[in-house]
């Protein structure tokens, strides 16, 4: 259904006069030009990403004048939460991952723990020095103290998008889990001698903290675009598909591609990272929200010459959710399950890399997002457990047993 521009003008003036922050608007978006001016613009996005149809946007304080320029059908959805609201729950010491938030310092100091008390089987690097000189770390976790030809590598990163919270938490129950397994499971023993996993608990420190900070719905990194706005996508700035559709060449858009391909330290420090692994077997990028479980390609609409393996793979974890909570995730192929996305992690890991390469859209399915509620967070981290062992299994079997090179 679509409104008529005089109801929308009057849905709006109704909530600009109740607005006291932040709210959420539903863009109605029927054309590609329209799609990316919606993409250009310096509004936040509700929705992941900007997609024909129905497009929801976050207007903060003083940005009505943005939608409006849009010239867009668009009508209010809702008050958001008060952006600054969650200063309230920052705690002084390391709350358990399972039921809090944790800031960036908490959760690396979490992982920290981990590592020190399980020497022989974490270990941690550097692999990159944010633009806001914060340490990007990558662990480890392994039964295998090196890594070889005959060691499949599984490498996961959290939080490429700055407010997906729901992201680096859920990776922190899989490196609690994976090495609580290693040491009392003798299945796991043995499967983690010929698999190791690398956990990026943040690939986007800067952003992270910045949503802690001062805004909760920031998303790109925090690089100075030497023209008053800042921030590239992190997702959106990969080698393969670079530059296409899904993407915005303008820097205050929320998919800002950079200024060239792999720009951002961040990402050159994981492909850095990647490159210098002899098996890259598999790579789960997670985000919020939407509960998918997708694969290449993001950047064109065939399907990628492994499209079988993918869906096979991603079909098992969708059922192994669905098995243990009911809780429905949809799968397929990102540019035509969900809309077109260049420039994507998923992408460059599946080609060039050559892995197994999947991107996940934890929960809710919209109702409240990005800020998905702390007693949301085992629920969510204990069903893409269930769905990581699926693909942990799966890859390591198919990579051991030499099916894919
Ligand atoms: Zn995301």
């Amino acid at each position: 259904m679509r409104f008529f521009v005089l109801a929308a003008l009057a849905a709006s003036f109704v909530s600009a006069t109740a607005q006291s922050g932040w709210s959420r608007y539903r863009v109605y978006v029927d054309t590609d030009e329209q799609a990316q001016r919606v993409a250009d613009c310096g509004l936040g996005l509700f929705s992941e990403q900007v997609s024909l149809g129905a497009t929801d946007v976050i207007v903060g304080p003083n940005q009505l004048p943005e939608l409006w320029a849009l010239r867009l059908d668009h009508k209010f959805i809702s008050e958001l939460p008060d952006a600054d609201a969650w200063r309230d729950v920052v705690r002084p010491q390391i709350d358990d991952y399972r039921y809090f938030y944790l800031d960036y310092a908490n959760m690396i100091a979490q992982y920290e723990l981990w590592r020190t008390a399980n020497p022989s089987l974490v270990s941690r690097q550097q692999i990159a020095t944010s633009w806001g000189n914060r340490a990007v770390w990558a662990y480890r976790i392994s039964n295998q103290k090196t890594s070889s030809s005959q060691v499949a590598n599984i490498v996961i990163i959290g939080g490429i998008h700055a407010r997906e919270w729901i992201s680096p938490s859920t990776c922190m129950y899989f490196a609690d889990n994976l090495i609580d397994r290693i040491k009392n499971d003798p299945a796991y023993a043995n499967l983690m001698r010929r698999v190791a996993v690398y956990i990026v608990p943040s690939l986007n420190p800067d952003g992270y903290v910045y949503t802690w900070t001062n805004d909760r719905y920031w998303r790109k990194n925090r690089r100075n675009n030497g023209n008053g706005t800042r921030g590239v996508d992190l997702n959106r700035n990969y080698a393969t598909g670079w530059g296409g559709a899904g993407s915005s060449g303008n820097t205050s858009s929320e998919t800002y591609r950079g200024p060239s391909a792999m720009s951002e330290p961040e990402n050159q420090g994981l492909r850095n990272l990647v490159q210098s692994l002899p098996n890259v077997a598999g790579f789960i990028d997670y985000h919020s929200y939407s509960q998918l479980i997708m694969w290449p390609w993001g950047y064109q609409s065939a399907l990628c010459p492994d499209d079988a393996v993918h869906r096979f793979i991603g079909g098992r974890m969708r059922s192994a959710i669905f098995d243990y909570s009911g809780m429905v995730y949809e799968d397929g192929p990102i540019n035509t399950t969900i809309y077109p996305a260049s420039g994507t992690t998923v992408d460059w890991f599946y080609s060039p890399m050559g892995a197994i390469s999947l991107t996940v859209e934890l929960r809710d399915t919209g109702q409240y997002g990005f800020l998905l509620p702390e007693n949301q967070i085992l629920p969510t981290q204990q069903e893409n457990w269930q769905a990581f062992q699926s693909f942990l299994f799966d890859v390591a079997v198919r990579r051991t047993s030499g099916v894919r090179k």
